[in-house]
């Protein structure tokens, strides 16, 4: 088959209708599938034959959407989840168990710091968080002999900085490790994690893949491009006592990773997407492309104008040049630097809540990635189970305003910020 370009794979992919049949996915709400025979119904279970038993293991809206996705991210197959969480979630527990450690980027969204500094150490899975910009040296450093991975935001949330994928991959190869990273901010659209050495990809579709503020949802995306015989990973290499003996490399080959999710954890935690939402994640996704461009449009448009309002202190976009890694950004995300900046107020926070309560265009709601602009004050909501030090640590100072500049015409959206900024300063 002719390989399309990702706005093509966007709106025709995943789903390829036969005669009479419905032209856009139907949303397939049933919990279970009809068969005569109870030898095809075991044959399911043992994986020696393709098909749907039961919605929490697969459903043909949602694999609709995990077929979309992946082709859209270039990798071998996804796992539609029930929120980013859970794909967060799923992704670390199919390779870490109690008694092993993981890398991950200091720079996270405050939901998966916690998940990560609280939650799983509690499960007795310990991470190491490191400043992404410290050298390949001093992070190396950090791997102990039961390192089971490496973990970073494409675009943090919401200290905005950019990945350095080169660094982190050449890592994660030399210690034999996959590299996982939160594709959220950037979107398949604007960055290609897989090209730059990426082994799964994650993703709240909650975000731009829904887009429009409707539906909770995630999914994990597996790239098929790394070698579990080559490290230490038995639960992957070994015969799994749980599925009768199932061996995910030999039966599944280079999809041994995202198999095992499905069939081991999704079966036994059970966080599945409902198929309402794979819905509207395929619906999300058809318009993807063309809303990252116009985000990213207005998003750089109103940082540039922010960088010049006398009330601003400062700004953070990834695509102005005073970037910290605007080359770095340049170079990941070369379409655009997605619809996510932050910035701060003469007046810090007590202005801020003051500039977020004028807003009128503007909504001040817990949310990124929306048609619809929007803005966050992250220290008091999204990071606020953070100590002070975590939330440097994360990116969030105490100041700092997100912004979620939405698909709007930004002269109105613009019109809005100055009114607000002007009363924040009376
Ligand atoms: N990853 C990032 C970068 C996020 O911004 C979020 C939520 O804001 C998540 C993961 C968690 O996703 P969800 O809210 O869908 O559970």
């Amino acid at each position: 088959m002719k390989q399309w370009k990702i706005e093509t794979q966007a709106i025709q992919g995943g789903y390829d209708p036969k005669p009479g049949e419905p032209r856009i996915p139907a949303i397939c709400q049933s919990t279970t599938f009809k068969y005569e025979s109870a030898d095809h119904v075991a044959k399911l279970f043992d994986l020696e034959v393709p098909g749907f038993f039961y919605t929490r293991l697969g459903n043909p809206t949602s694999d609709a959407f995990e077929q979309k996705i992946a082709m859209m991210e270039g990798g071998v197959g996804a796992l539609a989840t029930s929120s980013g969480q859970a794909a967060t979630t799923l992704a670390m527990l199919n390779i870490c168990k109690a008694g092993e450690h993981f890398i991950a980027a200091s720079t996270l969204y405050g939901g998966t710091y916690n998940l990560f500094s609280c939650t799983l150490p509690k499960m007795g899975i310990q991470v190491t968080f490191v400043d992404p910009e410290a050298t390949a040296e001093e992070i190396l450093k950090k791997f102990q002999p039961n390192t089971k991975a490496i973990f970073g935001e494409t675009i943090g949330n919401p200290g905005l900085n950019i990945l350095d994928f080169e660094k982190f991959s050449a890592i994660a190869k030399e210690k034999k490790v996959p590299f996982i990273v939160d594709n959220t901010l950037a979107t398949p659209y604007l960055c290609r994690p897989f090209e730059h050495g990426a082994n799964i990809i994650i993703h709240s579709a909650t975000k731009y893949i829904d887009g429009h503020a409707t539906s909770v949802g995630g999914v994990i995306i597996d790239g098929g491009n790394f070698d579990w015989e080559s490290g230490n990973f038995p639960e992957l290499t070994e015969p799994d006592e749980s599925y009768h003996g199932l061996q995910y490399t030999k039966a599944c080959g280079n999809l041994a990773y995202i198999i095992k999710t499905r069939v081991q954890l999704m079966r036994d935690l059970g966080a599945a997407l409902s198929p309402f939402n794979s819905f509207m994640f395929n619906q999300g996704l058809h318009t993807l492309p063309l809303r990252m461009e116009r985000h990213s449009d207005n998003a750089l448009e109103v940082a540039q104008y922010l960088e010049k309002h006398p009330a601003v202190s400062w700004v953070i976009y990834p695509g102005l040049p005073s970037h910290q890694s605007y080359e770095r950004a340049k170079k990941y995300l070369p379409k655009g630097a997605s619809g996510v900046l932050t910035f701060g107020i003469k007046g810090g926070a007590a202005a801020g809540k003051i500039f977020m309560e004028s807003c009128k265009l503007v909504a001040l709601v817990v949310h990124v990635g929306d048609v619809r602009s929007c803005v966050l004050h992250p220290a008091s909501t999204t990071h606020r189970q953070l100590t002070e030090e975590q939330q440097i640590e994360s990116g969030v100072a105490p100041d700092l305003i997100r912004f979620s500049v939405g698909i709007e015409n930004v002269e109105d959206i613009i019109e809005d910020i100055n009114q607000a900024l002007l009363a924040s300063q009376k």
